[in-house]
């Protein structure tokens, strides 16, 4: 006999979503010109409408970070930036609730994930970037270190609180200002993080936020009073951006897009590893840039492991976001949807066999089920492009150098995971790897304490830890 679930869900009374939003420069939230709606991915319904950044908003917030830069924010001491860190850490914390409703009205991740995940670790972001502003010279980064000036920093759709995080916390420790814009379809949570800023009282200037679409970011980048440019999101828009850039004087990072190999070995513990190759694929619908999204099973467990794999399947609850039961909630937007149909039908077309378990889908807003596609070969369109949804290509090995070459044949080099009992195996498989970060017995485990960033085509330079603050820093090597 098996229990089901009963629905539990959050309640979004907490939150207030005004009907129309501006932008927020110079400490405070100004008009914007032309809007378009943001909606909830798993309705459909119209949330708000955003204001599409236009040049004179750039340049306003341009202006505004360089003037809280020369007058304000470059001559403040580390230890007192620090403070203003540690006071938007601990807002964000007590407006945790709020923030993580929110993100999953805007987004579509289910509650549990923007609860647990996103919204702590935006903060912890905060908090280990506010302890470093005053310690920067022991950070063996050199004595006299300097921030660039501003940064205009570009975020995606899939964790949009804390991409912001990943990129203001160092930016602003290190002594930056910043003109910030979110992705097009999920703004919200960085207006609310603009209130913040104005409850932390940080000095006006010091945080800009343009909401709009890829011409607004265009602007950004382009834009001549910006020192440094951080940018995460697609590899398509990440060459685009180092070619702006390229005969500048501008600093670059870029975190771009990922087809990690989950390798799991003969002697890999299996329960754990089917769990763990889950948590890899299924974790934020697949909207992960180092999701595990092709297993490279050994031959001769690969009937067991998947037979094991499509039973766990079985299990994943798919539906409503804001239910805290929910495993996977809706894909982001009909694009994306639209997206990953193409490359499944493509997977379909070229040969691979496809497998969910049977889910009924919501009839309204965006939704895709659990995949596995089977019987994939290198060539295949699912094994070499990003894919960006819970769609999980599936390839076979018999030598542990057959499972390296190709893990190693992408041009990403983001992320990668191995499973394994034999420690000496888990050390030569990582030396092999050409990826940025490696798990071992586990995945998509996320630390500010961590550098995280790509080799290839999987981007520029490192996020987080000892070696994402140099990204913001003059002069100072990034890997
Ligand atoms: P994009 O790379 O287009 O978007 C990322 C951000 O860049 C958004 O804020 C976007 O604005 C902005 N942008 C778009 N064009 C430009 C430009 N020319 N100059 C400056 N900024 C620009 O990703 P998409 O959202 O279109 O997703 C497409 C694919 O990219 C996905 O299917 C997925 O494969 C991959 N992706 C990878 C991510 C990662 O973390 N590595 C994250 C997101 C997507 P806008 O608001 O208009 O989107």
């Amino acid at each position: 006999m098996t229990f089901e679930y009963a629905p539990a869900p959050e309640s979004r009374s907490i939150v207030s979503i005004s009907p129309k939003y501006g932008h927020f420069i110079g400490g405070n939230f100004v008009a914007g010109t032309k809007h378009f709606p943001t909606i909830n991915p798993a309705t459909e319904e119209v949330l708000s409408k955003i204001a599409c950044g236009t040049k004179s908003d750039v340049d306003a917030a341009v202006k505004a970070a360089r003037k809280a830069y020369v007058g304000t924010w470059s001559k403040m001491s580390g230890k007192e930036r620090g403070k203003y860190l540690f006071r938007i850490a601990r807002i964000m914390q007590e407006r945790a609730r709020e923030f993580a409703v929110l993100e999953t009205l805007d987004n579509g991740k289910p509650i549990r994930e923007s609860r647990d995940v996103d919204v702590p670790l935006a903060a912890a972001h905060f908090f280990y970037h506010a302890g470093w502003a005053d310690k920067l010279e022991y950070a063996g980064l050199g004595t006299s270190t300097k921030p660039h000036g501003v940064a205009g920093q570009i975020i995606p759709w899939n964790f949009p609180l804390l991409m912001l995080a990943w990129k203001v916390a160092p930016a602003l420790a290190m002594g930056n200002t910043v003109v910030l814009k979110p992705a097009e379809t999920t703004s919200l949570t960085a207006l609310l993080f603009a209130q913040v800023c104005q409850e932390a009282e940080l000095p006006a200037g010091v945080v800009n936020i343009v909401t709009g679409d890829g011409s607004t970011g265009a602007l950004i980048v382009n834009h001549p009073g910006i020192d440094k440019i951080a940018f995460t999101g697609s590899t398509e828009v990440g060459k685009i951006i180092a070619r702006a850039v390229a005969s500048t004087k501008k600093s670059v990072t870029l975190e771009l897009g990922g087809k990690a190999a989950n390798i799991v070995f003969d002697d890999a513990p299996i329960d754990e590893a089917v769990e763990g190759i889950i948590n890899g694929i299924f974790f934020n619908q697949g909207h992960v840039c180092c999701a595990g999204s092709r297993l490279v099973l050994q031959e001769n467990i690969a009937d067991e492991f998947l037979e094991k794999l499509k039973i766990r399947m079985n299990k994943i609850r798919v539906g409503d976001p804001m239910d805290k039961n929910t495993d996977l909630g809706a894909i982001n937007s009909q694009e994306q949807l639209l997206k990953i149909r193409e490359l499944t039908i493509a997977g379909d077309k070229e040969g691979a066999q496809r497998w969910s378990p049977e889910c009924a889908l919501p009839s309204k807003g965006f939704w895709f089920p659990p995949t596995i596609f089977t019987g994939v070969t290198q060539g295949h369109r699912i094994a070499r492009e990003e894919i960006f949804g819970p769609v999980l290509s599936v390839l076979t090995f018999r030598t542990p150098q057959e499972a390296i070459d190709k893990a190693n044949n992408t041009p990403f080099g983001l992320s990668a995971g191995i499973w394994s009992e034999k420690g000496s195996r888990i050390l030569w498989a990582s030396q092999q790897l050409r990826a940025g970060v490696i798990w071992a017995n586990t995945f998509n485990k996320f630390d500010p304490t961590s550098p995280f960033g790509g080799y290839k085509e999987s981007g520029w330079g490192r996020e987080g830890g000892r070696h994402g603050l140099s990204a913001y820093l003059k002069g100072v090597s990034h890997e």
